[in-house]
């Protein structure tokens, strides 16, 4: 056969609004939503070859259904992934990511700076059953190769990291996992696919909450993992997810599919909010530590310069007189909601050590630098100009 040139990878903004739009009989322009369990088969034939595989098609919505299909095809596109599979949250991504491809007698590493319940999986649930897990700072590659035992299988992190921004060096873990013959599977979430790619980086796996950027709006739960070879998902993924069930609903892909038209221009405009808010809150008096990506004083900054595209739509913060004085603050906001969602139109403020982050011991928490007043900032579509006046009354009473 001739060759035939590689399908033109087209730019992400194009890939938000066209990216794997199935099209029905009846031509419509909004991606249809296929609220349906399962499929009807033209004859016992039909449905003994596609059960077979012989045939291609929709069996059940457990694990296929044109509308979930849409959204995963869009966010392949978006990452330049092999496969990608939807999930009913991003927990659900995080802790199938993982457990299909792990075994008793297995060992993983993780950046110990993780969100709490993806903590309580590598730290709690895999040892359960068996498989071994180290925690180590992220920022330090030695940390990382020391780590390595002869039966390490994964390598697990999040970059930027929640709540403190820490930012790993995804290419270089990538690198020692590979050397170790691991997988690397990266939680994107604070980054977004606009910001950061992983696979790009070298990462095996990338895994997504939904229910945040992606969604952007408050309105679903959902998650998605994305792999960079298809052998992941035809040997472990797909059977995994198949007979567990922890399936995306139509209904929330589709809300999904519509939030992914718009993400582009949401983080662009989140991410250029938040550097001058961080600035104005860099500025301030009663502000004493304040880690915004974007910021040359960042401590990870050739790191940021090398592998992400932007700063970030969240701002971590340290207010002067501690747990008091970070309550007097998020009270007093008035625009700025205290909700622990993150990437949403609407900004957002949380108090890291007694919600999210309320679970871990004290000690625990300030070995992730995570102290009692610290507050993190989600930064929404709101006009920058509200919002600048909005946190420095706020933080007047500090
Ligand atoms: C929110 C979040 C998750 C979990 O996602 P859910 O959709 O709430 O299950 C995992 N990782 C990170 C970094 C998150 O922010």
């Amino acid at each position: 056969m001739a060759d035939t040139p590689p399908p033109r990878r087209r730019r992400p903004a194009t890939e938000l609004v066209h990216g794997g739009t199935l099209r029905s009989q009846f031509g419509e322009m909004s991606e249809a939503l296929f609220l349906t369990q399962g499929f009807a088969y033209d004859d016992a034939e039909a449905a003994e070859a596609r059960f077979k595989g012989e045939s291609p098609g929709f069996i059940y919505s457990r694990f296929s259904n044109p509308t979930v299909f849409m959204f995963e095809e869009r966010m392949r596109l978006l990452e330049g992934a092999a496969a990608a599979r939807a999930t009913a949250s991003g927990m659900a991504a995080v802790t199938a990511s993982l457990l299909c491809m792990l075994k008793a007698g297995d060992h993983v590493v993780a950046a110990k700076a993780l969100f709490s319940s993806c903590l309580y999986v590598v730290e709690d649930l895999l040892p359960r059953f068996g498989v071994a897990s180290t925690l180590v700072d992220g920022t330090d590659l030695d940390q990382w190769r020391d780590a390595v035992r002869p039966n390490t299988k994964a390598f697990f992190l999040e970059s930027p990291t929640n709540p403190t921004l820490e930012v790993i060096d995804i290419a270089a873990v990538a690198d020692i996992a590979h050397a170790a013959g691991a997988r690397l599977v990266v939680d994107n979430v604070f980054a977004t696919a606009i910001l950061q790619s992983p696979i790009e980086l070298g990462a095996d796996v990338v895994v997504y909450s939904a229910t945040k950027h992606i969604d952007g709006q408050g309105r679903v739960l959902g998650g998605i993992i994305l792999s960079a070879d298809e052998a992941y998902v035809t040997d472990h993924l797909h059977n995994f997810l198949r007979q567990t069930g922890p399936s995306l609903s139509p209904f929330n892909a589709w809300v999904l599919l519509k939030g992914l038209e718009t993400l582009e221009i949401r983080v662009q405009r989140q991410t250029a909010t938040a550097a001058r808010v961080a600035d104005v809150i860099a500025a301030h008096p009663k502000v004493s530590k304040l880690i915004y990506p974007g910021r040359a004083d960042h401590p990870q900054a050739a790191v940021i310069a090398r592998q992400m595209k932007g700063g970030s739509t969240l701002i971590a913060f340290e207010v002067d007189g501690g747990k008091e004085a970070a309550f007097r603050v998020a009270s007093a906001l008035e625009i700025i909601k205290i909700s622990n969602n993150l990437g949403d139109a609407k900004s957002l403020i949380t108090h890291p050590s007694t919600t999210t982050h309320q679970r871990l011991s004290e000690e625990a928490r300030l070995g992730f630098g995570i102290t009692q007043g610290m507050l993190r900032l989600s930064i929404g579509l709101e006009d920058p100009d509200d919002l600048i006046e909005d946190i420095s009354l706020a933080l007047d009473k500090a």
